[in-house]
């Protein structure tokens, strides 16, 4: 089977290739990897470009990640290839796949036929590191041109191997109050998460700080969920947490019943009390 996995975050291509570790990978991405067998490292961000290369590669299972450009470069190559897409899988195993369905309250397991495009889920895996041949691709002049890359997130702690997180609802208030649930993560040693409306909405956090159904699934041993109401959408990222700790003005909000421990009160004050008390401010 030709198996292309393409994706700007290499860790997509780790996953990838860790559900097919006896198969072989050409990976096709902007960034290096050594979870594939062949890297085609192309040098262009165009969607258009890189669709009409992968297209080209003639895969009969293109894999791609899940930043919004990877599904979108993994549609438009759907398009080109008239191959059907199956979105946001969890896991795979041969030709079945697990994906999230119901908001976060259920998993349905599917059987998969090729040729076809996949998504896939960032999350936490083994992978055998592959001997891989690098060949640099210069694709054709597209629409878009880069002209910057620049880092986002990236500060603190790596949110999807934190042991602890501190994470913002909208009940933090505003985008300056950010800093007092950033001073704890720091002085607990945490990383900094948040939900939909903090990063996607509202955009007080990176998008890549959103924790959730939509975002990262996360497995700390301790999850700070401050002024988080406990959605579904919110609790299907959190769901393997040893213990979580709901700050919360409404002792009603549904994060409650999820809850190991609850704090009926202010998000901020509870921020200052514990910044306080570990005595790092
Ligand atoms: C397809 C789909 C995918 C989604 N994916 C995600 C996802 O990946 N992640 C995600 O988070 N959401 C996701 N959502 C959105 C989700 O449904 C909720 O809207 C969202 O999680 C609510 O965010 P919140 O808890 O920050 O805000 P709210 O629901 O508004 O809750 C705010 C909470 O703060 C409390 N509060 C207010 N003031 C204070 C204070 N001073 N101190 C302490 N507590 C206070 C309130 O009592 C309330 O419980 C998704 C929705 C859809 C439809």
């Amino acid at each position: 089977m030709n198996i292309v996995a393409y994706s700007e975050d290499p860790e997509y291509i780790k996953v990838a290739s860790s559900y097919f570790s006896n198969e072989k990978i050409v990976a096709v991405s902007t960034s290096d990897t050594k979870y594939a067998d062949e890297l085609h490292l192309i040098d262009k961000m165009d969607e258009e470009a890189i669709a009409k290369y992968l297209a080209s590669l003639k895969p009969d299972l293109l894999i791609t990640g899940s930043t919004k450009r990877d599904k979108v470069i993994g549609a438009y190559a759907a398009g080109l290839l008239k191959y059907p897409i199956l979105p946001d899988v969890i896991d795979i195993s041969g030709n079945k796949a697990k994906r999230v369905v119901y908001s976060g309250m259920g998993i349905a397991e599917l059987e998969f036929n090729t040729p076809i495009v996949v998504s896939i889920s960032k999350k936490n895996v083994e992978a055998k590191e592959r001997q891989t041949q690098k060949k640099n691709v210069n694709l054709e002049e597209g629409k878009v041109k880069k002209i910057e890359v620049k880092q986002k997130g990236g500060e603190g702690v790596d949110l999807s191997s934190a042991q602890i997180i501190v994470s913002v609802g909208r009940g933090i208030g505003s985008k300056e109050n950010i800093k007092f649930a950033d001073e704890l993560a720091r002085a607990i040693g945490g990383a900094l998460g948040g939900s939909r409306p903090i990063t996607a909405d509202l955009g007080w956090l990176p998008e890549d700080r959103q924790i959730g159904l939509s975002g990262l699934k996360v497995k700390p041993k301790v999850y700070f969920a401050l002024g988080i109401s406990g959605q579904p959408q919110h609790l299907a990222g959190i769901k393997d947490t040893k213990i979580i700790v709901a700050v919360n003005t409404d002792k009603n909000a549904p994060i409650v019943e999820n809850a190991d421990y609850i704090v009926v009160g202010d998000v901020i004050k509870f921020c200052q009390e514990m910044v306080k008390k570990v005595g790092k401010k």
